[in-house]
């Protein structure tokens, strides 16, 4: 009977610790196959990460320029305009990061919702016969302080009532 030689297997001599700390034997060729994938690897990983680092040091400056009140989509375009390669959502999880660590407050105006550094509060008048409303300012907080003994961070407040010109026209229908 013929047998056909068999290929002699690949020098076995070289240990790769795992993970799972079980070791394992690889030939020479496939160990250099494995290392130019794990240097690829590295690679790629280290270009994401300080692609990540440089986005996120964008969105950190444009955040800083911002002195008032700003929603997510300003500050995306102001973003979009420095890097053509961000998404919203990178910025969503930033915004959403900084909002967690208390840096950033949120505040709803007109159903958006709008992000500040330093505005401590956000307060709106409305009218409730012509329905528009307008901001206002509260610079004193010792009024609500009184009241909450918690650590307030920061609050919202909507004001009803009649407004100056509505307040005209009633007045003239009067006379
Ligand atoms: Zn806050
Ligand atoms: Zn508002
Ligand atoms: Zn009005």
């Amino acid at each position: 009977m013929n047998f056909k030689a068999s290929k002699p297997p690949h020098k076995v001599d070289i240990k790769v610790a795992m993970a799972s700390k079980k070791i394992m034997l690889i030939s020479r060729r496939e160990n250099k196959h494995l290392k130019t994938l794990l240097i690829m690897i590295i690679n790629k990983e280290m270009a994401a990460q300080s692609r990540e680092t440089r986005q996120k040091k964008i969105i950190e400056e444009e955040v800083e320029k911002e002195k008032s009140f700003f929603t997510s989509d300003s500050l995306f375009s102001k973003i979009k305009a420095r890097e053509k390669n961000i998404g919203i959502a990178t910025v969503y999880r930033f915004l959403k990061d900084l909002r967690a660590k208390g840096k950033i407050h949120t505040y709803l105006c007109d159903k958006k919702i709008l992000y500040s550094k330093g505005e401590p509060n956000h307060c709106h008048f409305i009218c409730e016969k012509c329905n528009k409303s307008r901001h206002i300012k509260l610079s004193r907080l010792d009024f609500i302080k009184k009241e909450i003994k918690e650590d307030i961070c920061h609050f919202q407040l909507d004001v009803y009532g009649i407004c100056e010109s509505c307040k005209e026209k009633i007045n003239k229908r009067e006379n």
